[in-house]
């Protein structure tokens, strides 16, 4: 399959892990728009948050307890935010499900 996000949790693209297990590759974003950004992917395909069903209920909540798990990890003691974006008017632009978390600064809402 050519799916950038399914080589990287495969190990096929070298993209260091920040944290990684059978479920989940967690890796920072190659455009980062705070100083701490990284993302959590499944390494099971799924093209985003729009194509899970019930099925994937205990992995999606691994995907957060993770993001949490690292955010204290990389300081994020002030907070952060978690963003999926979802297909074409979410501004999805890599088609494997991934969950950005960002911080290490304040982020403001609305987010620009
Ligand atoms: P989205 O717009 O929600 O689909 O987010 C895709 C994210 O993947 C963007 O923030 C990109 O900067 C990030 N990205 C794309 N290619 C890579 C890569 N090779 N390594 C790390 N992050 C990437
Ligand atoms: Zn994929």
């Amino acid at each position: 399959m050519d799916c950038l996000f399914c080589r990287i949790a495969a190990g096929a693209v070298p993209v260091p892990a920040l944290y990684q297990d059978e479920q989940v590759y967690a890796f920072l974003d190659i455009a980062p728009q705070a100083p701490v950004h990284f993302l959590v992917i499944p390494k099971l395909h799924v093209q985003s948050l729009a194509h899970t069903a019930r099925e994937h209920t205990a992995l999606l909540g691994h995907m957060l307890a993770v993001a949490a798990e690292l955010a204290a990890r990389e300081g994020l003691l002030d907070g952060f935010r978690t963003v999926i974006n979802s297909g074409e008017d979410g501004g999805q632009t890599i088609d494997h499900l991934h969950l950005h978390v960002l911080g290490g600064r304040p982020m403001g809402w609305p987010p620009g």
